[in-house]
């Protein structure tokens, strides 16, 4: 048998701490890996999964585009492209999309289409406010925008142009607005950050701060998006509506696509501002098409809402239980639970011996993020090896 974990230190740049588990499989909520080994899929390839494994809208859909027209370069027009833009743009409160390839390049269109806004519109301002413990991606630029050192210390001088001021601080963010500034960035909920959830009206204050400067509120909704907090987008929980939005993890169910979409206002790219050579291929869009037709045809928001507030029921009772556990937060199915050392590595590994994946978010602290068609007996099913597991620490 191939010993892949080998063949991985060989090739692989050694970026990553894997978990030394091969998948090989996916159905449902359901993995396998190479020895035959099932395990309930409670990480869905970091809130990527919404429609669980090969879901048959989606592997049909695929396979279906694959047949007919893979690639054209946006050179051209392309209908499963214009299909989803305008079911994207009809479910949201934004106005046009440009499609890319991930959650990164989504921010990084987003914050160039904040810095010609800038430009054209505030007389050149072009620094963009975000915050500590931010997540927004890995290239430079977005690396740059993500207020965690840690992350950009290998690749300094950073791109300037941003200020990263603490999470659910509105003062801060007025402090460090100045007339050079042209954008807010958050995320509703700080996702890879910690699941730091926002206050109730700090998305509302921000927003009536950015209407007060005349400045853009950018949503990165890569990890909150498409439904992972009960409605379609994030700030619907909080009744706000941004300037610009970022869509990726969830969009395409594990199909590799991004976008970034815009008010009318702030649409401000006019031709050769932008651009992509795969960004809103016929392939990826029909992906993206399935998905989230699926889950608005399907009743898929309401099962993320029944089902995330089940399992925050019994993330509770667990917390009951176990004095370890500090604090369970989340909404939706974006869930953490918090414990008062670091055993976050155990209670994972623990998991996955018995058959369920879970994310060590911190070392203290792990993270449910189910494919949105979890259903409560899935619930019930985890919870029971996490108490088990619970139980043996
Ligand atoms: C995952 C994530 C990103 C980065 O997405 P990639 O596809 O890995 O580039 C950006 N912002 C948020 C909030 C994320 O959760």
């Amino acid at each position: 048998m191939t010993n892949w974990q080998e063949l991985e230190s060989k090739y692989y740049m050694p970026t990553f701490n894997r978990i030394p588990v091969t998948l090989v499989r996916g159905e449902g909520m359901k993995v396998w890996d190479d020895k035959g080994k099932e395990y309930l899929d409670f990480v869905a390839g970091i809130a990527v999964n919404a429609l669980g494994h090969c879901h048959p809208a989606l592997t049909e859909a695929i396979c279906q585009q694959a047949g007919t027209l893979v690639h054209t370069s946006c050179l051209y027009y392309t209908t499963p492209q214009l299909n989803l833009a305008e079911l994207l743009v009809k479910s949201s409160v934004l106005d046009k999309v440009f499609f890319c390839n991930s959650g990164a390049e989504a921010n990084e269109g987003a914050l160039k289409l904040a810095r010609k806004y800038g430009k054209v519109k505030l007389n050149g301002a072009n620094e963009i406010i975000t915050t500590l413990n931010s997540f927004h991606g890995r290239t430079l630029m977005t690396l740059a925008a993500t207020g965690q050192p840690k992350f950009q210390e290998p690749y300094k001088p950073m791109p300037g142009g941003f200020i990263s001021v603490a999470y659910n601080d509105i003062e801060a963010i007025k402090k460090a607005t100045s007339k050079k500034t042209c954008a807010i960035m958050l995320e509703p909920i700080q996702g890879e950050g910690g699941v730091n959830m926002s206050d109730q009206d700090y998305l509302k204050k921000v927003r009536a701060w950015c209407d007060e400067k005349g400045i853009l509120l950018i949503l990165d909704e890569i990890q909150t998006g498409i439904g992972r907090m009960g409605p379609l987008f994030g700030y619907e929980v909080y009744d706000v509506e941004p300037d610009i939005i970022t869509l990726a993890k969830g969009l395409g169910s594990g199909f590799p696509i991004g976008v970034f979409m815009a008010k009318d206002e702030a649409s401000v790219f006019e031709v050769g501002d932008h651009g992509s050579t795969f960004g809103g291929n016929p392939l990826a869009c029909a992906a993206g098409y399935a998905t989230l037709k699926y889950i608005l045809d399907n009743h898929v928001l309401s099962n993320v809402k029944e089902v995330g507030y089940h399992l925050v029921y019994k993330l509770e009772q667990l917390k009951t239980q176990f004095d370890f556990v500090t604090e369970v937060r989340g909404c939706g199915l974006l869930i953490a639970m918090q414990f008062d050392k670091d055993i976050a590595a155990d209670v994972m590994n623990a998991c996955m011996a018995d058959g369920l994946l879970i994310n060590k978010l911190k070392p203290n602290a792990i993270r449910f993020i189910p494919p949105l068609i979890v259903s409560k007996a899935d619930v019930d099913e985890a919870v029971g090896i996490l108490y088990k597991v619970l139980s043996n620490i």
